[in-house]
C-alpha cells in the first residue's frame, strides 16, 4: 500500500513536471511568435534651400554614428541621417515628427523661424520661410509625422524660388524609395530584421 501511494506520488509529480516544462515551451513559442513586432524603418527625402543655394549639411555632426543605430529610445535613435546622404530621413520609431528630425540635426524647427548651429533664419518683410511638403505648401510640418517617401523643402528666400524644382532637387542623391530597399550601413542592417537568436532571446526574457 506505501509502495503504491509513493509510485501514484512519483507519477503524479512527474505529470506536474511534465506539465510545466511543457506550458513554459509553449509560453516561449508563443511569446516567439506574436512578441516580436517588426521594427520600424522606413525613409522619407529633405532639403533646405536659402537664397536658392542647397544646404550641404557637411560635417560629421549631422550624422548619425551607426553604433546608436539601435537605440530607438533615444532621439537621435529615432531618427537621423547617415553618411553620405545629405537628404535622406531614416525613421526607426512610430510618430516621429519632421520637428524630432530637425532637432537630431541640432536645428530647430517653428512656423517662422529656422535655428540652424550657426544662425536663425524669421520670416521679415523682404524673406520668408516656406515649407513645401509632398509638391503642397504647408503652415509649418513642425508637428507632422513624417510619413514614408515624404519629400519636404524648406525654403527661406525672396519667394522667387522654383518649389517643384527644390522638392526634384531634394529627391538626391538618394530618392527615399530606393533607401527603402537599400540596406542602412553597418550596424543599422541589424534593424532591418530582428535576427533568429534575437527573436528567441525576446520570446524568453
Ligand atoms: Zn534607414
Amino acid at each position: 500500500m506505501k509502495e503504491l501511494t509513493s509510485k501514484i506520488n512519483r507519477n503524479t509529480m512527474l505529470s506536474v513536471l511534465v506539465g510545466i516544462i511543457f506550458g513554459a515551451m509553449l509560453f516561449t513559442l508563443i511569446r516567439f511568435i506574436f512578441n516580436n513586432p517588426a521594427p520600424v524603418h522606413y525613409h522619407a527625402n529633405f532639403a533646405v534651400f536659402f537664397d536658392e543655394k542647397r544646404e550641404e549639411f557637411s560635417g560629421p555632426g549631422y550624422f548619425e554614428e551607426v553604433q546608436a543605430c539601435s537605440a530607438t529610445e533615444s532621439p537621435r535613435g529615432r531618427t537621423h541621417m547617415h553618411q553620405p546622404d545629405n537628404n535622406v530621413v531614416h525613421v526607426h520609431d512610430k510618430n516621429v515628427t519632421w520637428g524630432h528630425f530637425f532637432e537630431s540635426l541640432g536645428w530647430a524647427l517653428g512656423p517662422d523661424t529656422l535655428v540652424t548651429t550657426n544662425s536663425v533664419y524669421k520670416t521679415t518683410d523682404q524673406k520668408a520661410l516656406t515649407f513645401y511638403l509632398n509638391n503642397k505648401e504647408v503652415a509649418s510640418p513642425f508637428d507632422q509625422v513624417v510619413g514614408n517617401e515624404d519629400v519636404l523643402v524648406v525654403s527661406y528666400g525672396d519667394g522667387s524660388a522654383d518649389l517643384k524644382k527644390q522638392a526634384d532637387e531634394a529627391k538626391k542623391p538618394t530618392p527615399a524609395d530606393t533607401a527603402n530597399v537599400q540596406k542602412d550601413p553597418a550596424a543599422c542592417r541589424g534593424s532591418e530584421e530582428l535576427s533568429f537568436s534575437t527573436r528567441l532571446k525576446n520570446a524568453v526574457w
